[in-house]
């Protein structure tokens, strides 16, 4: 086992399909070019996320967009939990689902929607998660399947369309910033009507000229750091 796999496997919550990557994709990006593993779990599908398009059509295909996207930034391991789009709740079961998917993953290092998300469905996936992380690092909760209690050691979170109202971290993504536009391209459906492409580039740029000499900058939320030596190396 190469160093690289030992202290760097990443897992990113994305609420729906395309959160993952406004929020994160450049990042993910650096990641995999680091040779990093990335896992990309789908809370949802993301089914209501249409007027045009029916449920029944759109959740398999924003599957399938999403499937894409992330294959562009080179991620090629997703996991669509399939819960109800709109309606994500604290509940028993899905804190014991992610409680255990953390166990099972032993991630390093989770993306996820940060504390002040406006969106109901991205502000419940944080408290879900967070929760989840703390469960999974004690010895209780053993309903949990998935294996020995995980510590995760660094906890970020991202953005989408409530920006963070003090960013604890700015990661440079200008090399990145074309292969996240062309991943969120493949987002079709979610496109029609609403030029997210260019949203993104400027809350990006944006983030750049406030919080950094570079191009394009995706800013986080720092929720835990365990150690100054886990910080990102994409310089
Ligand atoms: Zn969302």
């Amino acid at each position: 086992m190469n160093h690289n796999s030992i202290i760097n496997r990443i897992v990113v919550f994305a609420p729906h399909p395309d959160d993952d990557i406004l929020g994160c994709g450049g990042s993910l990006a650096g990641h995999i070019e680091k040779g990093h593993i990335v896992k990309i779990v789908y809370l949802t599908s993301g089914e209501s996320g249409s007027i045009e398009i029916g449920k029944a059509a759109l959740g398999g295909l924003r599957e399938v967009e999403a499937r894409s996207a992330a294959r562009i930034l080179g991620v090629e391991q997703t996991d669509f939990l399939r819960w109800p789009d709109g309606y994500l709740t604290v509940q028993r079961e899905y804190l014991r689902q992610l409680t255990s998917l953390i166990r099972a993953e032993k991630p390093h290092r989770v993306y996820l929607p940060h504390s002040q998300d406006a969106v109901s469905d991205h502000l419940v996936t944080h408290q879900l998660v967070m929760e989840a992380i703390r469960r999974a690092a004690g010895p209780w909760y053993q309903e949990c399947p998935g294996g020995e209690p995980w510590t995760v050691a660094t906890v970020l979170g991202y953005e989408v369309w409530t920006p963070i109202a003090a960013p604890g971290i700015a990661i440079d993504i200008s090399a990145f910033m074309d292969r996240k536009l062309a991943a969120l391209r493949e987002h079709q459906s979610q496109l029609i009507g609403y030029a997210y492409d260019e949203a993104i580039t400027g809350l990006n740029r944006y983030r750049a000229v406030m919080n950094s000499r570079c191009q394009y900058c995706e800013c986080f939320q720092l929720l835990k750091i365990t150690s100054l030596m886990d910080q990102p190396a994409y310089d």
